[in-house]
């Protein structure tokens, strides 16, 4: 494991790769602030002809949505096409993996059904779903018949009443059972960690159903077939930039790719320099660097 403090240290790093995959959070932005050295680290690839996606698991926002955040904050010269949220791969699982022809059943937000439909499938509607507690009521929830996939993802209307219909809907083995990814806790704005809503949402959903989804965002590989079927790649020559090593760094591993941990997110310097031994391989970076600046700090 190699430590980047500057642009000479980068060299071997940018001898050996041609394609770079940034995560968003804690990598290039924090929240709604870029952060330190990104918009000029990307520039520098840009320049040296390198290959850029960025791939984040966040699952709220459509691909649009993403691309738009990009220029807002003032990263320039990307293209909406190198922009890959764990929403547009799910679509994207959908309809050219299972290549499913019914409606989805989603608890998700509008980020999301956006992507489905997108797609050209049928969403059915988000949004609150709630029970009152009436007698009969559960007898009464409608189950649509033509829905062949139960999609989750981040919904901040979770409910009983949607765990039901879930389960209801995944009683038939023929129904695609699909969650974005997995994330068991995810850091806010100010550092504070908090449950991570789709993780949780699934386990809730396996324990009732006995069923296990079919994750895409990372650490699975669902994601990298995606960007690879429609920009074929050569992985031993491509780089995951990352701040998550259970999910970043333990993708790269995974996939095949050269990993980069970037300490601006939830890694912590001091933390992961005392326990990095202990870790299992699959979970230590080839190299790490404190933030971007040191691809272009002489
Ligand atoms: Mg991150």
């Amino acid at each position: 494991m190699n430590e980047l403090r500057c642009s000479s240290e980068w060299q071997e790093l940018l001898h050996s790769t041609d394609t770079y995959l940034f995560d968003c959070d804690g990598v290039v932005w924090q929240s709604v602030t870029p952060l330190p050295g990104a918009i000029e680290a990307i520039c520098c690839l840009q320049k040296l002809g390198k290959q850029i996606y960025f791939v984040t698991n966040k699952n709220t926002q459509s691909r649009i949505d993403t691309f738009y955040k990009f220029s807002k904050l003032g990263f320039t010269n990307i293209a909406i096409e190198n922009v890959y949220t764990s929403s547009y791969a799910t679509a994207h699982y959908l309809k050219h993996v299972l290549k499913l022809t019914g409606k989805v059943y989603l608890m998700g937000e509008a980020g999301m059904k956006t992507e489905i439909e997108n797609a050209g499938f049928t969403c059915l509607d988000i949004g609150p779903d709630t029970m009152t507690g009436e007698p009969g009521e559960i007898e009464n929830i409608h189950i649509d018949p033509e829905v062949q996939a139960v999609v989750v993802a981040t919904d901040y209307h979770f409910s009983y009443k949607k765990l039901v219909k879930a389960f209801f809907y995944l009683k038939n083995p023929a129904c695609h059972y699909i969650g974005t990814s997995e994330d068991r806790v995810i850091p806010v704005g100010n550092g504070t960690i908090i449950p991570g809503a789709t993780g949780s949402f699934i386990q809730a959903i396996n324990y009732s159903t006995g069923r296990t989804a079919t994750v895409i965002g990372k650490p699975y590989l669902p994601f990298i077939n995606c960007i690879e079927s429609e920009f074929p790649f050569e992985r031993s020559r491509a780089v995951m930039i990352g701040d998550n090593l259970n999910s970043d760094i333990l993708f790269a591993k995974r996939a095949g790719l050269k990993s980069l941990l970037i300490l601006t997110g939830v890694t912590k310097r001091a933390e992961f320099l005392a326990g990095y031994k202990d870790l299992p391989d699959n979970l230590i970076p080839d190299f790490f660097s404190d933030s971007l600046c040191s691809l272009t700090t002489q």
